[in-house]
């Protein structure tokens, strides 16, 4: 029997979709998005994880901010701070437009 079957029956019986029956009902909306993971054994199985959060906005004229993550808060506390957001000032909250004009407007009241 084993020889014949080099990996478990359950696994093999997972290669066929309709015979596992019918998915569990939190698996059928569409608040999770489907990630397709190719798993040790050259199956590709479906995984059910949370969307990720909204993009990053400037604060004053509220464009989407580039070099900033997109990710969900567990990971973005596992990554570094580089990763997150430009290495200058406002870097993360503003844009680079609104930065420049903050700056310079500031360089002149002075
Ligand atoms: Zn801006």
């Amino acid at each position: 029997m084993a020889y014949f079957f080099p990996y478990s029956m359950k696994s093999f019986l997972n290669g066929f979709s309709f015979l596992r029956g019918m998915p569990q009902p939190y698996k059928r909306s569409r608040s999770l998005r489907r990630v397709k993971v190719k798993v040790s054994g050259g199956r590709t199985v479906t995984h059910y994880k949370k969307r990720k959060p909204g993009k990053a906005k400037c604060g004053t004229c509220g464009t989407i901010l580039k070099g900033t993550l997109r990710e969900r808060p567990l990971k973005m506390s596992k990554l570094p701070k580089t990763k997150k957001r430009p290495e200058r000032p406002h870097g993360g909250n503003l844009c680079s437009k609104c930065t420049r004009s903050l700056i310079v407007e500031k360089a002149r009241s002075q």
